[in-house]
């Protein structure tokens, strides 16, 4: 697929994710080392059980570790990435965001950085999915503060009066026969997934939405596109709608 990237932008997460790594290979190493006499006395099994333990636990990160670089970087699909994203998005990003924020790089910084690793891992997926199967999901600070239409009940409110980019992507939806929604929330956005039950989604929102979202609904894949916000955060919020646009032509196998 050949989706909008920001190749840069996924090298930070990439680059600090490695630190961390090798920091918490460290730490454990020390923390084993300092304990072993005392597992030695309990039970001599139970220092070895750990440390063969601990050596599994390395092996299966720095392998999803290498196989997320290897198809973020050569662009190409490994058969057991889906396993290597695994790893990393359960055990090495939740640390990796608090290593970040020890050394002063904001969550947010790091949460961008992240949506493009994973935009990044999407582009290598060599499949197409119908028209029907891919879902459009949008927050709710995309509707004008002016507008007072429930849209988030039902999309199709939308007056489609143009003040806000939700009547242009109303059209988008249409023009692509892709199904759209707002969700105001993780709760909301589940329950529409297990409604629909989409193959792909094509996610808007602010960093630590976006995040939250991938990971939710992980192993669905996500494409996830950042909106702008010129009037601060939840308020007023914009989408280069060219970047859904685009990512909708490169995934729906059944263009008419
Ligand atoms: S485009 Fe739709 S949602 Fe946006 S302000 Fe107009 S009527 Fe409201």
């Amino acid at each position: 697929m050949d989706f909008e990237i920001n190749t840069k932008g996924k090298n930070l997460f990439l680059g600090l994710a490695t630190v961390t790594l090798l920091l918490m290979m460290v730490i454990t190493t020390l923390l084993w080392w300092f304990v072993s006499p005392r597992l030695h006395e309990i039970n001599k099994l139970l220092a070895e059980i750990s440390l063969t333990a601990l050596r599994i636990f390395y092996i299966v990160l720095i392998l999803g570790t290498v196989l997320v670089y290897l198809t973020c970087f050569l662009e190409k699909y490994f058969l057991i990435a889906r396993f290597a994203v695994v790893a990393f998005n359960r055990v090495l990003f939740p640390v990796t965001i608090f290593f970040g924020r020890i050394i002063g790089i904001s969550k947010d910084k790091l949460r961008e950085s992240y949506v493009h690793v994973n935009n990044a891992l999407m582009k290598t997926i060599n499949k197409k999915f119908k028209a029907k199967e891919i879902f459009i999901l949008l927050p709710h600070c995309l509707q004008s503060t002016e507008c007072d239409l429930r849209i988030t009940v039902d999309i199709n409110n939308c007056a489609g009066c143009g003040k806000c980019n939700i009547s242009e992507l109303i059209k988008l939806a249409k023009r692509y026969n892709v199904k759209i929604a707002i969700a105001t929330g993780g709760t909301l956005a589940r329950r529409i997934i297990i409604k629909h039950k989409p193959k792909f989604i094509i996610a808007v929102a602010c960093q630590r939405d976006l995040v939250d979202g991938l990971q939710d609904v992980f192993p669905i894949p996500v494409y996830g596109v950042l909106n702008e916000r010129p009037e601060g955060p939840c308020i007023n919020t914009i989408v280069d709608i060219t970047k859904i646009e685009t990512a909708l032509k490169n995934i729906i196998s059944d263009k008419k």
